[in-house]
């Protein structure tokens, strides 16, 4: 799960990670009066979940009131295109008033999972307030990592050696290290899946600040974490995805015009790269799961035809925990409800799997059976 940077900087700051003052507002008037309480400068921040904001006009600076009211009427209900929303780009309905801070240098902190360590990784780098990923393709030696043992947390010289390869002042590098372990403290704490100051700022008076922060949860965690469920913006989030998580499906959104229902990850990545193979392009990735009701196929199959760019739909199961019969019975029962007139390829293996072909086969649907997964694609493939 994902957070607006107001929010991030409200949780990391009860872990005493450093932020500038700042407030949220959601109307022109609320941001007027988060402005005087700031003394008239201001940053007028918009808060989307997506980065690349300064670039695309939605981070302003204002000296003056007037200047905050007119970057905050800009601003609210603008759709943001950044490099990080795709093409659609995202409707700015809250923005972060924030004091303006003087800027000395831009910094990268980062925290990540490296799955291959399977440890909490803690990077820095003296590019802040570009792409790292960029930075990380053209220039890997300029970001400094420290692997962090679960059982020790960061240790302080950890931090002070990525502090000193900061070339920070040395009136900033104690607070470097306590703004570090603040940050780590905050991020095993809240469960976090990443977190990420770009830029974390060095002031004029040595002051070290979270100038930005992203913070996404592990979705496994959440329900330990009620406050953190609470800041949920679904206004963020694509309809089909809140609907899809109402029944526990992972489903992802994407580009292309096949829909999927598969069972299991691994099946339904395999099932994308098949279609790709063939040319074809998969509207979505969608696991249904292993003891998945009617029910819950039924959701799934409305879901995928919720979304108008599916041309046609490719059902792959493997019946191992997950009946064939009961995925048919789903797809039967969603079809009819919503009189589907788009082609259908049904491939399905494993446990009850006569009875399933035999449900699909009486139903009167307008499908096509296949055979294998190559076969199932080859024939969506050509049939959108
Ligand atoms: P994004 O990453 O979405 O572009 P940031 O919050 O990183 O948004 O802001 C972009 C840039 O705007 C920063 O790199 C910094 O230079 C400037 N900026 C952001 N907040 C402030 C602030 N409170 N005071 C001064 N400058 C700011
Ligand atoms: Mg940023």
């Amino acid at each position: 799960m994902n957070i607006h940077e107001y929010q991030a900087k409200a949780v990391l700051a009860q872990f005493g990670v450093q932020v500038p003052q700042g407030k949220v507002a959601f109307s022109v008037e609320e941001a007027v009066a988060a402005a005087k309480e700031l003394g008239g400068k201001a940053v007028v921040k918009a808060q989307i979940h997506a980065g690349g904001r300064g670039k695309a006009g939605g981070v302003k600076l204002a000296k003056s009131i007037e200047e905050v009211e007119q970057h905050a009427r800009e601003l609210l209900g603008k759709t943001l295109v950044t490099h990080q929303t795709g093409p659609e780009g995202k409707v700015v309905k809250r923005l972060l008033i924030e004091q303006l801070t003087d800027i000395k240098k831009e910094y990268y902190i980062g925290l990540v999972l490296d799955r291959a360590q399977g440890r909490i990784v803690m990077m820095a780098s003296q590019e802040g307030g570009v792409e790292i990923e960029e930075v990380a393709a053209a220039h890997p030696e300029k970001i400094f990592r420290e692997t962090i043992d679960p059982a020790v947390g960061l240790n302080p010289f950890q931090a002070r050696n990525l502090a000193f390869k900061l070339e920070l002042p040395k009136e900033a590098i104690n607070k470097a290290v306590k703004f570090m372990t603040a940050l780590y403290e905050a991020f095993v704490a809240k469960d976090c899946s990443i977190a990420e100051i770009n830029p974390l700022v060095l002031t004029g008076d040595n002051d070290v600040l979270a100038l930005d922060a992203k913070l996404n949860f592990d979705d496994n965690a959440l329900f330990r974490h009620k406050d953190i469920v609470d800041l949920r913006d679904t206004d963020e989030e694509d309809p089909k995805e809140i609907e899809a998580s109402k029944y526990d499906l992972s489903y992802i959104a994407l580009d292309g015009n096949i829909g999927c229902m598969v069972n299991g990850a691994g099946l339904a990545m395999a099932t994308m790269d098949t279609i790709k193979y063939y040319g074809g392009e998969p509207a979505n990735f969608l696991d249904v799961g292993g003891g998945a009701s009617e029910e819950k196929v039924t959701a799934a199959f409305k879901i995928i035809l919720s979304d108008d760019n599916v041309k046609g739909i490719l059902v792959n199961i493997f019946g191992g925990i997950m009946k064939c019969d009961v995925i048919a019975n789903g797809v039967v029962n969603a079809a009819r409800q919503l009189g589907l007139t788009k082609p259908l390829v049904v491939r399905l293996e494993g446990t009850n799997v006569q009875q399933g072909k035999d449900i699909l086969n009486q139903s009167g649907l307008n499908l096509v059976a296949a055979d294998s997964l190559a076969d199932a694609a080859q024939k969506i493939v050509g049939l959108v």
